[in-house]
């Protein structure tokens, strides 16, 4: 006998995998070039160089030591530089004993979630999703709460959500820049948010707490503020990760900051702390706990993002597809052109097009394209888009 959840977890693999795989596959039978793989979110440009020269002048310097086991929080220098950071880039005051790090965001989640969550606690999660929160907020006991997508901005449709606050409601979680919309939450979102949530804590004598779950927090274009969220909702905890932002996803680099602010603060932290030795972390890679902090305050040479979303967006407007602009992340999220997005995938499979339906994102109707991608792969993709488009004429 084994646990039935995580067989169906170890067995069934997510959509994005499913065509992931496909890919490959296809591209052994077609070859790559013909294959226009936009399935999975893996950054296309390479770490800035500085994080590998960092990794190697430790590795030389620090040969034993460097593989050791740090504390279970992360070494206290690297607390303290990703402290020094975010006080420099928000003029805040953390301090390093209130950063918990971890391996990269999916664990900061799941040690906020499983540090959180007492029996029938609820999470609210806004649509469209990162498929991977319903399963971690399951693995921690909790009930998912999803609120359907607002499609003409994807910023939050607040009708629904005022309904879905409830007294069990321990938390809500915000990804911006979103994957999969790409879209960014404006200021007047986050205020209009945490001013509910700030009255339904008052009324149901608990704080609910806003995890702000944010790999994509520097992947922003022009003319794009994102904002830091801290400081628009005192209850806020972060989830961050350096998988995107140093092109880093295979290292597991990441930490989550309960601020100061955050009422039962002291209690939050342990519990974060807890979840974490619970979950058998110990601790996030004592190599990488130091490259990144030691480069936390740098980004991978992100402008290609830009172009490429640049390209996607007017050329597929073109083609008459409806598409959200936009502001950062790596991903595009246009509206299919039938009402069944596995259908609409399906075909552009047949056309070598890999596209992620929208449905398991909880936005039925519209498909996901990561576009980090080399921009020529895009150019040479978009005849198959206008071919796909054609093919509902
Ligand atoms: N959250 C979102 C919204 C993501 O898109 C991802 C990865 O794609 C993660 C969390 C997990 O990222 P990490 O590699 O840091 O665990």
């Amino acid at each position: 006998m084994v646990s039935e959840r995580m067989k169906g977890l170890g067995t069934a693999r997510s959509v994005i995998r499913e065509l992931f795989e496909y890919g490959k596959v296809r591209a052994a039978q077609v070859g790559a070039e013909n294959v226009f793989d936009f399935s999975i979110g893996n950054p296309s440009v390479p770490s800035p160089a500085a994080v590998n020269e960092t990794a190697i002048r430790l590795l030389r310097e620090q040969p034993d030591l460097i593989h050791a086991y740090t504390s279970a929080q992360g070494a206290q220098d690297a607390r303290q530089r990703f402290a020094d950071s975010l006080n420099r880039r928000f003029g805040a005051h953390y301090t390093a004993d209130r950063f918990y790090l971890t391996v990269g965001a999916a664990a900061s989640l799941c040690c906020v979630l499983n540090g959180l969550s007492c029996p029938g606690d609820e999470f609210v999660v806004f649509a469209p999703y990162f498929p991977e929160y319903k399963v971690f907020i399951e693995g921690a006991g909790a009930t998912m709460v999803l609120i359907p997508p607002e499609i003409d901005a994807f910023q939050i449709n607040f009708d629904a959500f005022q309904q879905a606050v409830t007294p069990h409601t321990k938390g809500v979680l915000v990804n911006s820049p979103n994957n999969p919309s790409g879209v960014v939450y404006s200021k007047k979102t986050l205020e209009r948010l945490a001013a509910i949530l700030t009255e339904k804590s008052r009324e149901y004598g608990h704080p609910i707490y806003l995890i702000s779950d944010e790999p994509y927090r520097e992947i922003v274009y022009t003319g794009v503020e994102v904002p830091w969220v801290p400081h628009i909702y005192r209850d806020t905890i972060v989830c961050y990760s350096f998988s995107k932002s140093l092109s880093l996803p295979g290292e597991r680099a990441g930490y989550v900051l309960v601020p100061q602010e955050v009422t039962e603060g002291d209690d939050v932290y342990a519990a974060v702390a807890g979840a974490g030795r619970s979950l058998g972390y110990v601790c996030a890679p004592s190599l990488f706990q130091q490259v990144t902090s030691l480069c936390c305050d740098m980004t991978s040479d992100i402008r290609v993002y830009e172009e490429n979303r640049n390209l996607l967006v007017s050329s597929l407007r073109e083609m008459g597809y409806h598409v959200v602009e936009p502001g950062g992340a790596f991903y595009l999220f246009p509206r299919t052109l039938e009402p069944d997005d596995r259908a609409f995938s399906e075909r552009a499979k047949k056309l070598d097009l890999l596209i992620v339906p929208g449905s398991g994102s909880g936005a039925p109707g519209h498909v996901r394209i990561s576009y980090c991608v080399q921009t020529e792969t895009i150019r040479r993709a978009l005849p198959k888009f206008q071919a796909l488009a054609d093919s509902y004429k």
